[in-house]
């Protein structure tokens, strides 16, 4: 069986309670019948964690995936301001968002305290989506690759096969998200294979063939199918164009347009 198209929508620091329930309505009805367990591919929103109650009452009974943008790893405690992966699962989420290059940028985010996070979600339960990605310094010194290598073995450094069952990789190049300057196809495919690559030497070939890995830098409508037509680009991960309806439902409709 192929991997199923997974499109996520990444809304960051954006959205009210009120503005993520009709984003979330209107999305609803625009992609109603071309997703579920017998769809034809997975839809997941992270909108902030102030929306995530009111947002999960909202997909309930329809086929959308809640997610979280980020989480701590501890369980509970003297942790002013961080949200634990048990908060996340007993609010509804199913994914959980780690590793986002504004993260590492802004946040300190580092690939150990990736790796913790992606540890302490998996041990809850949560599906994690892991992002990884060059900036355009790196890009332009030739370091690409050895930077997907590195971020690749410290954030996933002491999974196993099972657990990787439960990981998602998004491939998103850092001069390209929130820039209008996608990667082209056969840019993004040539990282996408490598990544595929790297997961069999760390796994196996079966894990490497069942790994959904996403790409994520300024997709829209427009430049979804070229993307989508690579063999190793399983679905993306989007931030602006996921806070209106009507590109979010376009994306995930991509085979229509
Ligand atoms: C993102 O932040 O994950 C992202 C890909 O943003 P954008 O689609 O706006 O480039």
């Amino acid at each position: 069986m192929g991997r199923l198209p997974f499109f996520a929508g990444n809304w960051k620091m954006n959205k009210t309670v009120g503005e993520a329930l009709d984003l979330v309505k209107g999305l609803k009805a625009a992609i109603s019948g071309v997703i579920g367990v017998e769809g034809e591919v997975e839809v997941a929103v992270a909108p902030p964690f102030t929306a995530l109650y009111a947002v999960r009452k909202e997909i309930e009974g329809s086929s959308i995936f809640l997610a979280a943008q980020n989480l701590y790893w501890e369980e509970k405690g003297a942790f002013t301001g961080e949200i634990s992966p048990l908060m996340l699962k007993e609010v509804g989420c199913h994914y959980v968002i780690i590793g986002h290059s504004e993260r590492r940028q802004f946040f300190g985010e580092t690939d150990e305290t990736v790796n913790r996070r992606i540890k302490a979600a998996l041990a809850q339960g949560l599906k994690v989506i892991f992002c990884i990605g060059e900036t355009l310094k790196e890009r332009e010194g030739g370091k690409t690759f050895s930077v997907i290598e590195r971020q690749m073995e410290g954030g996933l450094k002491g999974l196993d096969d099972r657990e990787m069952g439960n990981m998602v990789i998004a491939y998103e190049p850092v001069w390209a998200i929130g820039t209008g300057k996608t990667a082209t196809p056969e840019q993004a495919e040539e990282v996408h294979r490598f990544i595929r690559g790297k997961i069999e030497k760390l796994y196996s070939r079966g894990v490497s063939e069942e790994i959904r890995i996403q790409y994520g830098g300024s997709v829209t409508p427009e430049n979804i199918k070229g993307l989508m037509n690579q063999p190793n680009i399983d679905g993306a991960l989007m931030g602006g164009a996921s806070l209106k309806a009507e590109s979010f439902s376009k994306i995930v409709r991509f085979k229509e347009l």
